[in-house]
């Protein structure tokens, strides 16, 4: 399959190229041409990494199901922690399940891609070095670290804003390992981190760098479609795990809510939904920085605001980069998309009209804040006892808040996007423990009050040496890299 820019200047002949291109060159994301529709009779009984063999082959169609099946295997079944890498968790009477996405080697939803995505690279190299770069608020970035750490003919460079993660997040990055990989602080937001990269992918004097070493740079970000695909998967899983369970009937619609940052999760549920899964809505949960909740709401994307730093800051972004290839799907239209990504660029808005507005129609955004997030996650420990993290009780909020809306209940997943653990200052303090702890004996405070065990690879970081220190300026991105090699 071809995948096309959504600034329809560029294409890839096929998903191999598109992924170890990561940006199209006319500055625009890949998106598949057309998305096939996957066959029901086809899910039931599979293992999770059967089922992501066969969906990502749906996509990614020019690499063979054997291979795939292999990689699947590698990541799901090897690197997770619990079998079938997630975990359902059924709250019966209130119609929802929350569906646990960080089992995986850092604690956080981005596992199911990042540990594929460097299979896929490897897959698709053919003797050039891969040069990986990547702008993260925390999570991906670890998680691309992971991922990449030693994989033979690849290195990873990965940006963050040294005061926009969390002290977890940040351990995590400083405690890397690897020979390959590069953790680096700017002094600057995550907005700024994921516009130097794109500008580095854009710079004419770094792709003649990376030319002459025979390299070539990519991206691990949602931007690349490769980092997209594997997340259509778990949706689709969820679904057939709770018919098989008796929760819903084969062909029963249901609704999504997914905490919202760069739009590449809440994207995958589109994906599922056009490839035939039956969603009914995508609930599109935001924090204060409530770009994409006014955006779905007026049809005004405006950047032009101060971002927050809050207790969920892997949704702590004002240019939602993945919404583009949402536009594009629903209009097909790649020079009106290219004229608002341009006017976004220049003036940080743009407006869509109303028929774009309809045609956007299965999404429904809504937001919360960090009170809001505290008193759920206070609120649901005291009924549920079930402890949330800060991103996943924007996405409870979101679907409380939507019920209340709509009054329409469908049986609702709720995508819960990151360990309690990975952000545990702002979840001890919602349950007004731990005032005076850090580090290992808050995490160790907050599992004994709640019950709930530590997951593995947050467990004795802060035992770790710090092997990654850099702290540079946003104009130094591209020289940190040329200085490392
Ligand atoms: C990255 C991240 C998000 C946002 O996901 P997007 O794909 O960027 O929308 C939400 N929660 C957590 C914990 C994350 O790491």
């Amino acid at each position: 399959m071809k995948f096309i820019s959504t600034r329809g200047k560029d294409f890839a002949n096929s998903s191999q190229e598109a992924v170890l291109r990561g940006l199209a060159r006319d500055g625009g994301l890949y998106v598949p041409q057309d998305l096939p529709k996957f066959e029901m009779g086809k899910l039931a009984g599979k293992s999770y990494a059967e089922m992501a063999a066969y969906i990502i082959g749906l996509i990614l169609d020019d690499f063979e199901g054997e291979d795939l099946l292999e990689m699947a295997r590698a990541a799901y079944d090897d690197r997770f922690y619990v079998k079938d890498a997630l975990r359902l968790i059924n709250f019966e009477d209130k119609k929802k399940t929350v569906v646990e996405l960080f089992h995986g080697p850092t604690a956080a939803f981005k596992d199911f891609a990042l540990t594929m995505l460097p299979r896929f690279m490897a897959g698709s190299m053919r003797g050039q070095e891969v040069i990986i770069l990547t702008a993260t608020s925390g999570d991906t970035g670890k998680a691309a670290l992971e991922g990449f750490k030693d994989v033979e003919g690849t290195s990873v460079f990965v940006y963050y804003p040294t005061d926009g993660v969390s002290p977890m997040q940040k351990r995590q990055m400083m405690t890397q390992e690897g020979k390959n990989t590069h953790a680096i602080a700017i002094e600057g937001n995550f907005d700024h981190a994921q516009r130097g990269v794109k500008e580095i992918f854009s710079d004419e004097e770094m792709a003649h760098w990376a030319q002459d070493r025979g390299a070539v740079l990519s991206s691990a970000n949602s931007i690349n479609i490769g980092r997209l695909v594997p997340q259509v998967v778990y949706y689709i899983y969820s679904y057939e795990k709770l018919v098989e369970e008796g929760i819903i009937k084969r062909g029963d619609q249901i609704n999504v809510s997914v905490p919202t940052g760069n739009f590449g999760d809440i994207l995958g549920a589109y994906y599922a939904k056009t490839m035939g899964l039956p969603i009914h809505h995508l609930i599109c949960a935001s924090n204060e920085n409530k770009v994409l909740t006014d955006f779905f709401r007026t049809g005004v994307y405006d950047a032009n605001r101060d971002l927050k730093l809050t207790q969920s800051p892997s949704m702590d972004i004002l240019v939602s980069s993945n919404l583009e290839r949402l536009l594009y799907h629903v209009t097909g239209e790649a020079d009106q998309v290219a004229a608002w990504m341009a006017d976004l660029k220049e003036g940080g808005r743009f407006e869509v009209g109303q028929d774009v507005l309809s045609a956007l129609g299965s999404i429904k955004a809504y937001h919360g804040d960090d009170e809001s997030g505290r008193d759920l996650i206070r609120s649901v420990f005291e009924e549920e006892a079930y402890l949330l993290d800060t991103h996943t009780a924007m996405a409870w909020k979101a679907h409380e808040d939507y019920l209340e809306e709509t009054g329409k209940g469908y049986h609702t997943l709720v995508m819960a996007t990151a360990s309690p653990f990975k952000f545990p200052g702002a979840v001890a303090q919602a349950l007004g423990l731990g005032e005076d702890l850090e580090g290992e004996a808050l995490l160790e405070s907050l599992s004994q009050a709640t019950k709930t065990p530590i997951p593995d690879p947050l467990r004795g970081l802060w035992q770790r040496p710090l092997t990654q220190d850099r702290l540079i300026s946003i104009e130094d991105m591209a020289k940190a890299i040329k200085e490392s090699f």
